[in-house]
């Protein structure tokens, strides 16, 4: 990512630049490109939709197709190289609890905000009706995909797929499905003859390089790509409703800022040894991906990339942790949606006392770890806690005006979430962070040169005899 490019700036550099013109031309143009009467000028909504929306929409589009074979090879290698059961029991166990962990810290805080401030207590009558009126047409088109999601046993029960190929061909993909059957091939290869399991794994690991080299291809053209996609948001976006939700977005901004630096910082600097500032500095190419992208999903190629060659994070575990992070640890997703919830029963005057408040907690957590790494992935969810807790599903309208912008910023704690795992398990499987590539390679509990393999041996029991 530090690679300078034919002008001399880095690469970094000049996507934080597309970042920051993307949003000042934005604004700049949403404020004075339009007419008497205050409405946008038609030429601004044609070059919104047949100049930056393409190109954003392109970049974006770049980075996701490489998502489900990425997060499939890396999975499958990562557990493969894991090695035996009891490895991949406990860094799976210690990856789920830091997952549920730091959503559940992230919701408490959103929660406790949002009981402090109180910001739909005194949201005017004609701001509700002007906003329900706006957006009523938008919210009832996701109510009806959060039919598809309701609740029950079913959801883990889907969990597993009838067809795999089917879970990664959906859009967007059905990434547990993807997922739980990474984890079964990774465990399997283990098992196979030794030979079968070397190729096999070098064939994913080619596949995994093969995803590195086309997301190489897609950042060159990152800096315009994030500056179409910030211009375009911006340009488009409805400053007045943030003035009407001002206090609703303090509160999340608070919200994810405080778990962000506070809570994420603290997290890092016990559990992986880290400097925080020092790992906010390597991690700002994923930060500007994740905040332009409002994906998860699109994220995660940078984040693997950084994680492993910024803060020398293992490859087996980058592959393992990260994949599942992307889909199902989403700390600001988390945070968002029991901040939100709250908000539309204050704004309806539906009490929710304490026991409403803990299913809130507990629901977020769920629906984050099932919300998709899409723009906008976790609406559908939202909609089923709000039906959970009795808060009219239809008042998501409200706040659907300043999404994209909120998406935004839980997009980037989502990510960051994921990488503070990934480093807490590499420093708790022993592993010394932020040591060059070569040092790692040599540490790699399986290196990818295998040795010459007996037939008749498993991977499994190849790699015990080591
Ligand atoms: N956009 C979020 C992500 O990809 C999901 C969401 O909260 O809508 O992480």
């Amino acid at each position: 990512m530090s690679e300078s490019t034919t002008t001399g700036m880095s690469l970094h550099t000049k996507i934080l630049l597309g970042l920051v013109l993307g949003a000042l031309s934005g604004v700049a143009v949403n404020v004075l490109a339009r007419d008497a009467n205050g409405k946008p000028l038609p030429e601004l909504d044609w070059v919104l939709t047949n100049v930056s929306g393409p190109v954003g929409q392109i970049y974006l589009r770049m980075l996701l197709m490489t998502v489900v074979p990425l997060v499939f090879a890396s999975l499958a290698v990562g557990v493969a190289k894991l090695g035996d059961f009891g490895n991949l029991g406990r860094i799976g166990a210690r990856t789920m609890l830091y997952f549920v962990g730091s959503m559940a810290i992230a919701v408490a805080i959103g929660l406790t905000l949002v009981n402090v401030v109180q910001p739909g207590v005194g949201l005017p009558e004609a701001t509700r009706t002007e906003l329900m009126r706006t957006f009523g047409g938008e919210a009832e088109a996701k109510k009806e995909t959060a039919d598809k999601h309701k609740f029950g046993v079913e959801t883990f029960v889907k969990i597993v797929p009838r067809n795999p190929i089917e879970s990664m061909a959906q859009m967007p993909p059905d990434m547990l499905g993807v997922i739980f059957f990474a984890l079964l091939v990774g465990v399997g290869i283990t098992q196979l003859r030794a030979e079968r399991g070397q190729l096999l794994l070098q064939v994913l690991e080619g596949v995994g390089d093969l995803m590195v080299f086309i997301i190489g291809l897609a950042m060159k053209l990152a800096p315009y790509g994030v500056f179409a996609l910030i211009f375009t948001v911006t340009a488009r976006f409805g400053f007045d409703i943030l003035l009407q939700l001002g206090k609703y977005v303090f509160v999340v901004l608070l919200g994810l800022g405080l778990h962000m630096f506070g809570g994420l910082s603290l997290l890092v600097w016990s559990l992986s040894k880290l400097n925080p500032l020092v790992f906010f500095g390597k991690v700002r190419a994923v930060i500007i991906t994740a905040f332009s992208t409002s994906s998860s999903s699109a994220t995660l190629p940078t984040s693997i990339k950084i994680s492993e060659e910024e803060l020398g994070v293992p490859a087996p575990i980058a592959g393992f942790v990260l994949p599942l992070g992307a889909t199902m640890n989403m700390n600001g997703t988390a945070l968002f949606e029991g901040v939100t919830v709250v908000f539309l029963a204050q704004v309806f005057g539906v009490q929710l006392g304490l026991a409403e408040q803990a299913i809130v907690i507990m629901l977020s957590v769920l629906t984050a770890v099932g919300a998709a790494g899409v723009p906008g992935g976790s609406i559908p969810l939202l909609v089923m806690v709000l039906t959970a807790v009795d808060v009219p599903a239809g008042s998501i309208a409200i706040i659907i005006g300043v999404d994209r912008l909120l998406d935004m910023c839980r997009t980037t704690l989502n990510v960051v979430g994921d990488i503070t795992c990934a480093t807490y398990i590499a420093r708790s499987e022993g592993y010394d962070l932020l040591q060059p590539k070569a040092a790692l390679a040599a540490a790699d509990p399986l290196p990818r040169e295998a040795a010459a393999v007996s037939p008749e041996g498993t991977v499994a029991e190849e790699r015990a005899a080591d």
